[in-house]
């Protein structure tokens, strides 16, 4: 057998590749197969066949048979493009109490506390089973897990309770908003300005679809929100646009504009029904370029769809988190995670990880000394329960 690493070495080796999201993770991936291989741990890798450089990994520890406790992460990080970093990113640095590095709290220092607790979990032996599971693509609209969660089903013995490590300082969070995005461009006719009349500006019809999202976030924050709604920050769905371009000069009117308009929905909303919302004033639109000149049209792709979490009644899986933390709060997040995912595939699932989602894809991106030892503690405990030392839920 080769030597165990701790958590902080496999957390530095996972730094040292720097797996951002456009780029390959094939060298990480054969690293932890590598790995859990050198410790007896058999593990599968998942390659998508669009995009050969990228695989997800995982692996299953314990009796052959259903009802795994699975831990979940991305291999992948936002770029540090533009980003004034004070260290080498992809080095783990610690000072003043934290490690800094690109991924350190979203999400490679739970990837391995992960990996730490699997090899733990096949050395001492375990009651029940547990899985391991490392996505990529998490980053750019968790387009990874789906096809993942379909592999490991055909592979392994379907696990029931699957903890998706993103920061949340360790509280078991239960909830968090749908969303689902759509890449617009808009084609218009050019002209010379002065004869704007006979032209379609795709900019200034744009701005009618952006204004649109203006208004329904008014609408929005208008409505009484819910029980359950209550309890998202803001407690109502939101319309963004964050990226927009266009034009040629100032003097012609635009042919092209392209932007990201995107929706957060609060549960007890439906994404498709904003997205059917969203298309029917796209085709309103249209029709007004159209009728000043008949090549003017929107072109509209969705370039992410991530299920909403729903807070379960009794969940497995925050039964098991709130039995290992000890927190009984209830809480609930407005990004997005692989937990929907899991959840709609079948899967009890919870979030639950060391670090601050304020640190995740910032320059000097850190994870605190304590947090990642409150992670470590966790995972020891855990493995203990699987042992049957303390009864599990
Ligand atoms: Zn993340």
């Amino acid at each position: 057998m080769a030597a165990k690493l701790t958590p902080l070495e496999i957390m530095a080796k996972l730094i040292s590749f720097p797996t951002v999201s456009r780029d390959t993770n094939l060298p990480l991936v054969d690293w932890v197969q590598e790995y859990l291989s050198s410790h007896g741990i058999e593990s599968h890798r998942w390659v998508d066949p669009e995009q050969p450089h990228k695989a997800a990994v995982f692996a299953h520890v314990g009796p052959w048979e259903e009802g795994a406790v699975v831990l979940s992460g991305h291999t992948d990080v936002v770029p540090v493009d533009g980003q004034p970093w004070d260290t080498d990113p992809f080095t783990v640095v610690e000072k003043d109490g934290k490690y800094f590095g690109r991924g350190t709290c979203d999400m490679k220092g739970f990837d391995a506390l992960a990996i730490w607790a699997l090899v733990e979990a096949h050395t001492q032996g375990v009651i029940r089973p547990l899985q391991l599971a490392l996505s990529f693509d998490e980053e750019i609209g968790c387009t990874g897990a789906p096809p993942m969660i379909e592999a490991m089903q055909q592979v392994l013995p379907k696990g029931s309770a699957v903890i998706v490590g993103e920061p949340s300082m360790m509280q078991a969070v239960t909830g968090h908003k749908g969303g689902t995005g759509f890449a617009t461009h808009l084609v218009g006719f050019e002209v010379h300005s002065s004869l704007m009349h006979t032209g379609v500006s795709a900019i200034m019809q744009g701005a009618k679809l952006i204004d649109w999202a203006n208004q329904q976030n008014s609408a929005n924050m208008a409505k009484e929100p819910g029980e359950v709604q209550a309890m998202f920050t803001p407690p109502w769905t939101t319309c963004h646009v964050g990226m927009i371009e266009g034009g040629t000069a100032h003097n012609i009117t635009a042919k092209d504009c392209r932007f990201m308009m995107d929706f957060r929905v609060v549960p007890g909303e439906s994404p498709g029904d904003w997205e059917a919302a969203y298309l029917q004033k796209v085709r309103e639109v249209e029709a007004d370029m159209q009728a000043i000149h008949p090549d003017a049209r929107i072109d509209v792709s969705k370039h992410f769809d991530v299920p909403g979490l729903v807070p379960e009644q009794n969940g497995e899986a925050e039964a098991l988190v709130r039995r290992v933390t000890g927190d009984n709060g209830s809480h609930v997040v407005s990004y997005g995670t692989e937990a929907g995912q899991f959840q709609q595939a079948g899967y009890s699932a919870v979030i639950c990880g060391p670090g601050d989602i304020a640190q995740a894809h910032q320059p000097n991106e850190y994870i605190t000394v304590a947090q990642f030892d409150a992670g470590h503690d966790f995972m020891r405990k855990l493995v203990e329960k699987l042992g049957g030392y303390f009864p599990l839920p």
